[in-house]
């Protein structure tokens, strides 16, 4: 008996909403998914009537390419598929060795037809193939909890049949959007916000605000590895390490202490932001949660976006922290965000800050900054790093396909 060679079927689903730019969204999805499998040897990544097939080099560990898609954004689900042709003797051949020594208490066949000619209904088929696993294994028919779904996709010149279907992130795929620039710190939150925004179809430029040399690089080894971590999502990033003891120092000077967190997060928008026009994003993003602690109310919310010209998005703004945090260890960087580290903003911060900056008490104790001057320290003495994913492949074209939203 041949070795079953199974191809990875990839649907997508807010993609196909999308009218007049769903062949740019899904250019941008098939780019992407060649480039998260690049090196564990695909042959060929195809769109096909509602679906994305990828053909496996003779070489390559299927699990290992299905694993990859899971994690490109605009994916709904994956899976490992047999194609047949489409006869029901084929179909019952293939179903008779995938099921084969597998135990299961409860199973369900999915049939879908991709074109409507074919001359049985999907209904028809579901019953023909349930009655045949019913002859081959001790399992029953629950449509609704099933523990197993066979899927069965007919298309027109072939079938792909199914077990085991993985759901995907979802969302839109990474460059369909434009570019964001995200404001990293070592914490929790600001790294499950960027991932939001990829997840939205954003490419993530981001930027992250230390204090060396007044405290150690710490912070600055933890954005590495939270930027090295998040690139898996879109497999090329950039981060820019912006020093922000000396004007850190030069706020404490005559700045407040209650007034100082929102001073302080207001310079670092206004260097993110000429930070991004540098390099075309559109957008920033914090990991702000609305009232989690005392500059984000929605005061200080307010005396922080007074500060930017391009929207500041904050895509946390309506969760808890166990949410986020349960999103951060799903992804991976929660481990990192929580090593011990001297955040930049508990360096010179009062243990009180005001909840409440109006505009006009914010712009009173901003008049003795000499604000451009401290943007171009900050811009100026920026350091850029460069990461990709999978680490071996060639920088990616970012540019390349133009942006659709
Ligand atoms: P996080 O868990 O992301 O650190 P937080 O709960 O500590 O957030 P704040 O300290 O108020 O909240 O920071 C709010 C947001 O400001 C962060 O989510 C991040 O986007 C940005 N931010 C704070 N500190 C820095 C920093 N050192 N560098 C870059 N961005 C920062
Ligand atoms: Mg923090």
């Amino acid at each position: 008996m041949t070795r079953l060679r199974p191809v990875v079927v990839v649907h997508y689903h807010e993609v196909s909403l999308k009218r007049g730019n769903r062949p740019l969204f899904l250019r941008h999805l098939v780019r992407n998914l060649e480039r998260a499998t690049s090196d564990v040897g695909p042959a060929r990544v195809q769109q096909l009537s509602g679906r994305i097939l990828i053909d496996l080099d003779a070489n390559a560990e299927p699990a290992v390419v299905r694993d990859r898609v899971l994690r490109v954004c605009g994916v709904a689900s994956a899976a490992l598929a047999y194609r047949v042709p489409s006869t029901i003797d084929a179909m019952k051949g293939v179903i008779a060795r995938l099921v084969e020594g597998r135990e299961f208490p409860t199973f369900r066949i999915t049939a879908r037809r991709a074109f409507k000619t074919y001359p049985l209904s999907s209904v028809e088929m579901n019953r023909e193939l349930g009655a045949f696993v019913l002859s081959l294994v001790k399992s029953r028919v629950d449509l609704e909890h099933p523990a197993v779904t066979i899927h069965v996709e007919v298309l027109p010149a072939e079938t792909f049949v199914s077990l085991d279907r993985v759901t995907g992130p979802g969302g839109l795929p990474v460059g369909a959007s434009g570019t964001v620039a995200a404001l990293l710190s070592g914490g929790i939150d600001s790294p499950v916000a960027a991932w939001r925004m990829m997840k939205r179809g954003c490419k993530v430029l981001f930027v992250h605000f230390h204090s060396v040399p007044y405290l150690p690089d710490v912070s600055q080894h933890k954005a590495r590895a939270l930027v090295e971590r998040l690139t898996e999502w879109q497999y090329a990033s950039r981060l820019f390490l912006v020093p922000f003891g000396e004007i850190q120092r030069e706020i404490v000077l005559s700045v407040p202490g209650p007034a100082r967190v929102v001073v302080y997060r207001r310079m670092m928008i206004r260097i993110a932001e000429a930070l991004a026009r540098q390099v075309g994003a559109q957008a920033l993003v914090t990991g702000e949660s609305l009232g989690q602690v005392a500059s984000q109310t929605l005061q200080n919310i307010a005396a922080i976006d007074e500060a930017a010209t391009v929207p500041v998005l904050r895509p946390l703004i309506g969760m808890d922290k166990l949410e986020i945090t349960d999103e951060a260890r799903r992804l991976g960087t929660f481990e990192t965000s929580i090593e011990p580290d001297a955040d930049c903003c508990t360096l010179f911060t009062p243990k009180h800050p005001n909840t409440r900056m109006s505009p006009e008490a914010t712009q009173a104790v901003e008049a003795a900054l000499d604000i451009p001057r401290l943007v171009a320290l900050g811009t100026s003495g920026a350091t850029l790093a460069s990461f990709s994913f999978p680490a071996a492949a060639p920088a990616g074209d970012d540019e390349a396909l133009p942006d659709s939203a």
